[in-house]
């Protein structure tokens, strides 16, 4: 009678652990949905005042065209270098808050990704050019792929901004891409300052920044690479880094050469 007792005990107590662990999930789930919602309709609205101010700062700075003094250009300056720099960063939080509600529509185009890493190389180039760092690029001439064109020049935006980033006055910044048979890969590789072992696992998490000083000093807050991640997971790809510090960085993509 006892066993029988015990067994009965413990299925009812099963049973009511389980409608309870349901019943507490649904407010958790729902909890979770608004903040994921919270963080989209934020970074959403703020890009409208940021987007005023940058005007306005530009209004001033044609009205004022002469007659600033240099204690108000260095005002102005600070005050559009982090407009730019909170732009991003609400930029990169809306994308991160998209991907995190799957609100982001993938388009699927077919393109030549060497003509796109041209494009983006020569808009990266002013700032290479800053720093006499040399850039160059290895591709087929023609490399036709299936995939969302802006997504995919965002992620070697990142990958070629970074590697500029972290790199000293004249390095090299190189990007190679080749194909196989139903894959294609994407490779950046700087001669950079390297990321030391015990950070290259946590580089991709969002926030991350291995060196912070260094990095808010290049006008960085940790979230490029947690959206590359983001870009080409979605692609169903791969993406991986290694480094030797002092020496440089190689960053690996491999994404199929159609999306599905
Ligand atoms: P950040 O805006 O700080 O550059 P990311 O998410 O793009 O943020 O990168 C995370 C961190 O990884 C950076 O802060 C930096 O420490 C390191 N990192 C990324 N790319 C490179 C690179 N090419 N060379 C050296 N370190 C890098």
């Amino acid at each position: 009678i006892l066993i029988v007792l015990g067994l009965i005990f413990i299925g009812l107590a099963l049973f009511m652990s389980q409608k309870m662990s349901k019943k507490a999930m649904v407010p958790i789930a729902k909890a979770f949905t608004r903040q994921k919602e919270f963080a989209a309709d934020a970074s959403h609205e703020l890009r409208t005042p940021l987007a005023v101010l940058q005007s306005s700062l530009d209004a001033m700075d044609m009205t004022l065209r002469d007659e600033k003094d240099q204690f108000t250009e260095k005002l102005l300056k600070n005050m559009r270098q982090e407009v730019k720099r909170m732009t991003s960063l609400v930029g990169d939080l809306l994308t991160l808050a998209r991907s995190d509600s799957n609100t982001v529509e993938l388009r699927k185009d077919t393109f030549n990704l060497r003509q796109m890493a041209e494009d983006v190389l020569e808009s990266v180039r002013p700032l290479a050019d800053e720093k006499t760092i040399s850039t160059s690029l290895d591709a087929p001439e023609n490399l036709m792929v299936v995939a969302d064109p802006e997504r995919l020049s965002q992620l070697i935006y990142i990958l070629l901004d970074n590697a500029i980033k972290y790199t000293p006055a004249g390095g090299a910044v190189k990007i190679s891409l080749s194909q196989e048979e139903c894959y294609v890969y994407i490779t950046v590789n700087d001669t950079g300052v390297g990321i030391k072992d015990k950070d290259l696992n946590h580089i991709f998490e969002r926030f991350y920044r291995a060196d912070k000083s260094r990095s808010r000093q290049m006008g960085g807050h940790g979230l490029g690479l947690s959206i590359a991640k983001w870009i080409v997971e979605t692609h169903k790809g791969t993406i991986e880094v290694s480094s030797e510090l002092e020496k440089g960085s190689t960053f690996l993509v491999k994404i199929p050469r159609k999306m599905e």
